[in-house]
């Protein structure tokens, strides 16, 4: 039953706390009954899981940089991914079907029974989550656990993470208890700052959101996300112009005859 006096609920995630143990991303696996990525190393990280996809709904970034002529200031640092439930979000504004809705806990969720395949959210996302599941043929990414948030349950991966790095909760509370925990860290001279909060970008505040420790690219974070249809004013003037250029050339050319 939709209930709309429900907060807008999402995850706060901190990278201070995460030990990379993968536990998020095993409890997504196992509750959503999604397949493994099989135990191949890359050979480039110690991630074997890459990136998230239409069967990886969480994943653990591995940021590993090692400094050969300054070992000392080498770094490991691990952020857990997810889908950001936007705001204004590019894959539900591209959806012709209407599959890809904001459910009453201000979630973006996709209903795999009206989903056509057709792709249309896949480029629309600016942070490159949501992916067509080939064998299913339908659009695939992080539910927010619905299910469990229906039975009052918390998402699987925040109830798995051994270290709190993953917070799930109402959203504004999520951001004042951010904000706290960015002003003391940024006191112990930790470069924190929150990403997907307070910011002035065309998707709007993330109800999935980030504390992080440098740029956002370090993270695989693009650093001022863009919603696709902000360009769509440019592209029908361009249009239209181009219209009215080749009218008037063919309207010279019938006149020249
Ligand atoms: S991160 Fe991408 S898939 Fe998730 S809500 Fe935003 S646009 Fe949609
Ligand atoms: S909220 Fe649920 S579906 Fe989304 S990443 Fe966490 S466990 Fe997976």
């Amino acid at each position: 039953m939709i209930d709309d006096a429900s907060p807008d609920m999402g995850f706060f995630t901190d990278v201070t706390l995460c030990i990379g143990c993968k536990a998020c991303e095993v409890a997504c696996k196992q509750w959503n009954q999604l397949p493994s990525d099989g135990y191949a190393l890359s050979g480039n990280s110690y991630d074997n899981t890459g990136r998230l996809s239409a069967t990886t709904w969480r994943h653990v970034d591995f940021v590993e940089q090692f400094d050969r002529i300054n070992p000392a200031e080498s770094r490991w640092v691990m952020m857990s991914d997810v889908c950001k439930h936007c705001t204004h979000a590019g894959c539900m504004e591209a959806c012709p079907t209407g599959a890809i809705i904001r459910n009453e806990y201000g979630a973006v969720y996709v209903q795999p029974d009206i989903c056509n395949g057709c792709g249309y959210c896949v480029p629309a996302c600016p942070f490159g989550v949501i992916a067509l599941e080939p064998d299913q043929g339908v659009a695939q990414k992080c539910t927010l656990c619905y299910d469990r948030m229906k039975d009052g349950i918390e998402p699987a991966c925040a109830k798995a993470c051994p270290t709190d790095s993953i917070q799930f909760g109402p959203v504004e509370q999520l951001k004042e208890r951010a904000r706290r925990r960015t002003e003391e860290l940024l006191a112990r001279n930790v470069p924190a700052r929150l990403y997907g909060v307070d910011e002035d970008t065309s998707v709007g505040d993330l109800n999935a959101f980030f504390l992080i420790t440098d740029r956002p690219e370090v993270f695989n974070l693009p650093p001022k996300p863009v919603l696709p249809s902000t360009y769509q004013p440019v592209a029908y003037l361009s249009g239209f112009l181009a219209t009215a250029a080749l009218a008037i050339v063919a309207m010279q050319a019938f006149r020249s005859r």
